[in-house]
């Protein structure tokens, strides 16, 4: 497979490294589109979910085409060809993040689920009135609301990590937080509003200090860091593969082994059990498999596995450094309007970049720059309670990816120079 190599093509630039950004878009068919009279895409929707190169597309194709069959109970050829498919993603997921073990991948419908597992499986077993957990202001929807279902049926705590002006998490709040009630502490590594990238590492020894275990979602962070559960010592991490380049539909939780093991089911089904009596002396199957009920979305795995492998065979630091300098060009895109303000100024923050305008709604921006080919996010991006804390309802969302252009952020620009002006007439 074709792969972009690290080149240092633009001068103007100095030293930064680039990479060659057309052989990456060759690989995105969707890249090639036209919206709204015939205006070339600009996909700046990233953090939404992500584009999906034509190896995976092969990936879901070569699946249908060839060896759709159940998994894991067929005894004929594409049943077994499913199944090592299957099982062969599962093992690219735990090469890909460095779990010890294959059974520590459990693969759910994205991170929400992920999420959802662990609440209603090791939250329900193992958490009790009084108990606390740890969230942040900066967390999205799906790692708020799980834990307020679990507080609101059993009386747990949750306790809020407060975020800093510019995006950051309050790392000395975080510890007056902890104490011997903290059980869980659930973060994002990489904030979907701000692109502040967290300190993992930081915050997982703190809590193990204080027994309490961490989950993180790494929904942004799959695609933004070389993510290393065993380095970062972290006991859950939840993934979707769609931000990744893979499939919707289809994602992963990291979890410890011994955690797994101890865990009860969160559903029931085929797949999940060893032998089933009517009396009730059910017996379950070993992780993972006792939390995979039903059938799987067999060929999403397989593309998600697909996606990894496309993935780490991209050049990290180059993309890294040529995001880096996509992210500068859209910031200074729009600190060129008067009244602009972005929100998550971190240090070291990924390609996401949150403004709100002066005078112009989030809404009318994001409606009327579609019309120029630009697709952004406008409103509250999931996360109401860290807008709110920003004094906001919504904001514009400008996510980039490494198939974006120098040129696609001036378009950007210049078309939202003038819906700032359509609008403020
Ligand atoms: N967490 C973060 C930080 C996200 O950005 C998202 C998606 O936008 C999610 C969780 C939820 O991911 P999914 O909808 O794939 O389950």
């Amino acid at each position: 497979m074709m792969q972009p190599e690290a080149t240092d093509q633009t001068p103007s630039q100095g030293t930064q490294a680039t990479f060659d950004v057309e052989a990456l878009r060759a690989q995105f068919p969707i890249l090639a589109r036209k919206v709204n009279d015939d205006r070339p895409l600009i996909y700046f929707d990233n953090a939404a979910t992500s584009q999906t190169p034509q190896a995976v597309i092969d990936a879901l194709d070569n699946y249908y085409h060839r060896y759709n069959a159940n998994i894991h109970r067929g005894l004929h050829s594409l049943a077994d060809e499913a199944t090592a498919a299957f099982e062969g993603a599962r093992e690219r997921v735990q090469r890909h993040i460095n779990a010890s073990d294959k059974r520590e991948i459990v693969f759910t419908r994205g991170t929400t689920e992920a999420i959802n597992l662990v609440a209603q499986s090791y939250g329900r077993a193992f958490l009790e009135r009084g108990d606390e957990v740890i969230i942040s202001m900066m967390e999205h929807h799906s790692n708020i609301v799980p834990w307020q279902l679990l507080a609101a049926e059993r009386g747990v705590v949750i306790r809020v990590i407060p975020v800093t002006e510019s995006g950051e998490l309050d790392i000395e709040a975080y510890q007056a937080l902890l104490s011997e009630r903290t059980r869980l502490v659930c973060v994002n590594h990489v904030s979907n509003v701000l692109g502040t990238i967290n300190p993992i590492q930081q915050i997982t020894e703190l809590a193990h200090a204080h027994g309490a275990k961490v989950l993180v979602d790494g929904a942004q962070g799959l695609p933004h860091a070389q993510v290393d559960v065993q380095a970062l010592d972290v006991d859950f991490y939840a993934m979707s593969a769609h931000k990744v380049y893979g499939p919707t539909g289809i994602g992963a939780l990291y979890a410890r082994l011994e955690l797994l093991e101890a865990m009860p089911p969160w559903q029931g089904g085929g797949e999940m059990i060893q032998l089933v009596k009517l009396d009730g002396t059910t017996t379950f199957a070993a992780p993972p498999h006792k939390f995979e009920a039903g059938t799987p979305a067999i060929a999403e795995a397989v593309a998600f596995g697909a996606a990894l492998e496309w993935f780490e065979a991209l050049p990290f630091a180059a993309m890294e450094a040529w995001e880096r300098q996509l992210t500068a060009a859209v910031e200074a895109e729009v600190n060129s309007i008067e009244g602009a303000r972005i929100i998550g100024t971190a240090p070291g923050k990924t390609g996401v970049v949150s403004f709100v305008i002066d005078g112009v709604h989030s809404q009318d921006i994001g409606l009327l720059i579609d019309q120029f080919g630009v697709a952004i996010r406008t409103g509250h991006h999931c996360a109401q309670p860290l807008l709110a804390s920003y004094g906001l309802e919504a904001s514009c969302r400008a996510s980039v990816a490494p198939y974006n252009t120098l040129e696609e952020v001036a378009t950007f620009g210049d078309a939202l120079r003038r819906v700032v002006g359509m609008v403020r007439g």
